[in-house]
C-alpha cells in the first residue's frame, strides 16, 4: 500500500493550522477579556504552536512541532471547553473530529478519534443533561463514521493516482518518471551511507523482427510476460522499470557490480530458455553498471548504456559490464 506522501499530508495539516489560528484565537481573546483563563490559555497555546508550524512551513515546507503533540493538546482543549461551556462547547467537537482525519494518516487518525470520542463523551456526560449527552454521543459517532468512510475513499483514490503516475500501463513495470526519481534517491542515499548499488539495462534482441513475424499484439504479450518473469526473480527491494519500448532497467540497491552481472546472466539464461514464443527463442542483451563515487544519474546510466551497447556489438544474448575508459574511446570512434 502507498501511504499518503508525507509532505502532502503536512501541507494538508498546514491548512488546518492556518484555519485554527483564524477561528480559535478570537474566541480565546474573548475568554481572556472575560477573565476565563481556563478557556483562554490552553487554546491560545495550541494556536501559538499552530502558528509556528504555519510560518515555518511557508519557509521550509516542514512542520517543526509534532502534529501528534498539537492534536493531543487540541483534544484536551475541547474537553475543557465542553466541561466549562456545556452544550455550546460541544459544538467544537465536530470540526475537531474532521481536523484529526485531515491532519493525520488514516491509521493514526482512527486511534486519535477513538481517544477523542471517549474523552469528549465523558466530558459531555458530566457537563450536559442526559438526553443532550446521548444525542451528542450519537451524532458525533455518526460524523466519525461518515468521515472515516470518506477518508478511506480519499486515500484509495490517492493511492490509485500515485500508482498510475509511476506505472507503465502495458507491462505494470515502473515508468521513467519513477525510474529517474528512484535513481536520484539511491545516489543520495549512497552518498550519505555508502554501500553499493547497480543497474541492469535489459533489451530484447531483434524485437522488431519478432513484431514483424508474429504481430504487434504478440510483441505486447512478450513484454508483459517478460516483466512477470523478471519480477519473479528479483528481490522486493529491486525496481523493474520500462525505460523505453523494449528496454528495461532494473535498479538494484545494495548490490555490487559483480552480483548484478551474475543476476543479469541468470536472467538472460532463464529468459532464453522460457517459452515466451512458441516456435522460437526470445533472447535479451544486458548492460550492467555499479554505482561509483561521484556518479550522477546521467553518468551512471551512460555507463550502463555503454555496457548494453557492447553486449549488442558482441553478438547479442550476452551480459556486459562497462568497458575500461580507453575501450570506450574505441567504441565511440567505431
Ligand atoms: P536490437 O537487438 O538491436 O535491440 O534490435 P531491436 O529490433 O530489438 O531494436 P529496434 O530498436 O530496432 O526496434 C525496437 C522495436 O521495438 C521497434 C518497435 O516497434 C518495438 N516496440 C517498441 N515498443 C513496443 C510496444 O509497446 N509493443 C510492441 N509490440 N513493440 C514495441
Ligand atoms: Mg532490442
Ligand atoms: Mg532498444
Amino acid at each position: 500500500m502507498i501511504e499518503l506522501n508525507a509532505n502532502y499530508r503536512e501541507a494538508m495539516a498546514h491548512q488546518i493550522y492556518s484555519a485554527i489560528g483564524f477561528l480559535v484565537v478570537p474566541f480565546s481573546i474573548l475568554a481572556l477579556w472575560r477573565g476565563q483563563l481556563l478557556l483562554a490559555i490552553p487554546p491560545l497555546a495550541t494556536a501559538l504552536l499552530c502558528a509556528i508550524n504555519v510560518i515555518y512551513f511557508r519557509k521550509s515546507q516542514r512542520l517543526p512541532v509534532e502534529r501528534l503533540f498539537i492534536s493531543v493538546l487540541y483534544i484536551v482543549d475541547v474537553v475543557i471547553v465542553i466541561h466549562e461551556l456545556g452544550t455550546v462547547g460541544a459544538f467544537w467537537a465536530f470540526p475537531t473530529l474532521l481536523a484529526l482525519y485531515w491532519v493525520h494518516a488514516r491509521r493514526t487518525a482512527v486511534y486519535l478519534v477513538g481517544i477523542f470520542y471517549v474523552s469528549v463523551c465523558a466530558a459531555g456526560y458530566f457537563a450536559l443533561d442526559p438526553e443532550t449527552s446521548l444525542r451528542f454521543a450519537v451524532t458525533l459517532l455518526m460524523t466519525a463514521t461518515f468521515f472515516n468512510i470518506a477518508s478511506g475513499m480519499f486515500e484509495k483514490q490517492y493511492e490509485d493516482l500515485e500508482r498510475l503516475t509511476v506505472t507503465d500501463h502495458l507491462t505494470g513495470a515502473f515508468n521513467r518518471r519513477f525510474m529517474d526519481s528512484k535513481i536520484d534517491e539511491l545516489i543520495e542515499r549512497n552518498k550519505r551511507n555508502g554501500g553499493t548499488a547497480s543497474l541492469i539495462a535489459l533489451d530484447i534482441d531483434h524485437f522488431k523482427r519478432i513484431n514483424d513475424d508474429h504481430g504487434h499484439s504478440v510483441g505486447d504479450r512478450i513484454l508483459v510476460d517478460l516483466v512477470i518473469l523478471i519480477r519473479d526473480r528479483v528481490r522486493v527491494l529491486d525496481s523493474v522499470c520500462r525505460s523505453g519500448g523494449e528496454e528495461f532497467l532494473i535498479i538494484l540497491p545494495d548490490t555490487s557490480e559483480q552480483m548484478a552481472k551474475a543476476l543479469g546472466e541468470e536472467l538472460r539464461l532463464s529468459i532464453g530458455s522460457s517459452p515466451l514464443l512458441k516456435d522460437s527463442q526470445v533472447t535479451v542483451s544486458c548492460g550492467v553498471s555499479g554505482l561509483i563515487p561521484g556518479d550522477d544519474r546521467d553518468s551512471w546510466l551512460h555507463r550502463c548504456d555503454q555496457a548494453l551497447y557492447c553486449a549488442k556489438r558482441s553478438g547479442r544474448n550476452t551480459v556486459a559490464v562497462p568497458a575500461p575508459a580507453f575501450f570506450n574511446d574505441v567504441v565511440a570512434k567505431a
